[in-house]
């Protein structure tokens, strides 16, 4: 069970904390896109999400974009980021993502993975051991369809 449990759970992915990430020694972040950094409609990055990405590389971090997506969804959302960037990267197995950390450079240990989804982004980089960041969905579709899920749940426990 310690493969779904991320070392962070955040409610915003602008959240991060650089402090935090630093005090665990990463050095590389690799970041979902769908639900993570973006809503899923959304072809390209807001500026919001530009300054958050390029903040952390004056900080530092190498950064890349790892997504289960396609390579137009992945090309385009990345064009103007210009990011190391992996699609149909079949999280949570392991070859993809462990390319990215080769092409950084750095350990496995020293990689930080940011995802929404538990069972291919956390369960993805816990099995590969790296540091692992929650980020809570927060696509409105998504969020109105676990709310109805609960709902049927709840239901069906009573
Ligand atoms: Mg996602």
């Amino acid at each position: 069970m310690k493969y779904f449990k991320p070392d962070i759970i955040l409610d915003r992915v602008f959240d991060l904390n650089v402090e935090k990430l630093k005090k665990n020694r990463i050095k590389g972040v690799i970041f979902d896109i769908d639900n993570t950094l973006a809503y899923n409609a959304e072809p390209e990055p807001d500026e919001k999400v530009t300054a958050f990405l390029k903040a952390l590389q004056k900080e530092g971090f190498q950064i890349a974009l790892v997504s289960n997506n396609n390579k137009m969804r992945v090309t385009t959302y990345n064009q103007n980021l210009k990011l190391p960037h992996i699609y149909r990267a079949c999280k949570p197995l392991k070859f993809k993502l462990s390319k990215i950390i080769k092409a950084f450079g750095i350990e496995r240990k020293e990689a930080c993975m940011v995802g929404d989804q538990l069972f291919t982004d956390i369960w993805g980089g816990k099995r590969m051991g790296m540091f692992t960041v929650l980020v809570k969905p927060f696509d409105d579709n998504e969020e109105r369809f676990i709310r109805f899920k609960r709902k049927v749940e709840h239901f069906f426990l009573r």
